[in-house]
């Protein structure tokens, strides 16, 4: 069941599939793609030198697409680099200790420097925010002006870290995956697709760089026509971004064609998950329904949509 449900979001079981896809996506269709490893539970530390070494691959493989404009980035998920990550809280249980994700965070960051490839770093639950946030600025300072950051606008904590994090640094927003207790994280939905557009006003106004991450059309649309031409930024200066597998293949289209918004061309970037087995696949899917129970009810209505041609 979990892999029927995982197929249609997984780009394929090695960095060849991925990067198959990830080709015809910009050839076929002009969107661009973050890269991301699907690395689950993992136990032990051949297991994260593994993931390091095929993090590595990934960014030699996005730093062969000669035209900078349509280079992949590459995205990653903190926990895959700590063993047993999810035992790895401190004291109270509320943030993590992860130090051996930092160094491979920081090696990787380096690489990815020296090829001109761009670099995210995922947002996990709220306890590895604090961290996560923390590395990235220490990279900033460092001079790392290619590592961008993900911002659940759920979360309380948000509207403070808007005005914290490095001015400059390249944000991606996103509603959040993790559902996380009322006394950290708002419960509704609408709500917290307001605080997107709020954000993304915050954001343009500190300079920042704005990837616009949510599958919700009508959100988007006043992403492009309310908050952009307010903003008066030019189309240089943000994108649309959405999971590989979700069927908003027109809409997407739609997008890159100029057709919503108010400044031509938007640029769309679709975020490509692959895994180099179909356990790992497996274990990211379950992971995520097991969170977020509602995304199942998502999931099976796309797939039954996209099984009768809806795009
Ligand atoms: C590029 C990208 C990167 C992300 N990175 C992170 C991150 O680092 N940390 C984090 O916590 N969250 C991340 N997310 C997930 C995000 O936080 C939301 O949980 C997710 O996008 C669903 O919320 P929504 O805003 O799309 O709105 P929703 O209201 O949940 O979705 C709008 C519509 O899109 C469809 N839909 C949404 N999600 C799916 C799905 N997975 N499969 C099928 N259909 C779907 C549904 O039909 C739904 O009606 C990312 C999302 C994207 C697009």
């Amino acid at each position: 069941m979990v892999k029927f449900f995982a197929r249609p979001y997984v780009a394929g079981d090695s960095l060849a599939k991925g990067l198959e896809v990830t080709r015809g996506l910009i050839q076929r269709r002009g969107v661009l793609t973050t890269f991301d490893l699907l690395s689950e539970d993992i136990e032990t530390v051949e297991q994260v030198a593994e993931i390091r070494a095929v993090y590595r691959d990934m960014i030699a493989s996005c730093a062969e697409f000669t035209d900078p404009r349509t280079r992949p980035t590459v995205s990653l998920k903190p926990s895959s680099f700590t063993v047993n990550a999810r035992l790895a809280t401190v004291d109270d249980g509320q943030s993590v200790s992860a130090p051996a994700s930092e160094e491979a965070i920081v090696e990787l960051a380096e690489l990815a420097a020296a090829q001109d490839v761009a670099l995210s770093i995922d947002m996990e639950d709220r306890r590895w925010t604090q961290w996560t946030l923390d590395v990235a600025e220490r990279l900033w300072m460092a001079g790392h002006r290619h590592v961008g950051i993900v911002l659940q606008t759920r979360l309380h904590r948000t509207e403070e870290d808007l005005s914290r994090i490095p001015r400059g640094i390249r944000v991606r927003l996103v509603i959040g995956i993790y559902n996380e207790p009322a006394e950290h994280a708002i419960r509704d939905k609408r709500q917290m697709k307001k605080r997107l557009l709020d954000a993304a006003k915050l954001l343009f106004e500190r300079g920042h760089y704005v990837e616009f991450a949510t599958h919700d059309r009508a959100w988007n649309v006043r992403f492009l026509e309310e908050v952009v031409p307010a903003a008066g930024v030019g189309p240089d200066r943000y994108e649309v971004q959405m999971l590989y597998g979700v069927p908003m293949l027109r809409f997407q289209d739609d997008l890159v064609a100029g057709k919503i918004g108010r400044q031509g061309p938007v640029r769309v970037r679709v975020y490509v998950p692959f895994a180099t087995s179909w356990d790992h696949a497996l274990a990211y899917l379950r992971r995520r329904l097991g969170e977020n129970p509602t995304m199942a009810f998502s999931v099976g209505r796309n797939l039954l949509r996209g099984s009768i041609g809806r795009r």
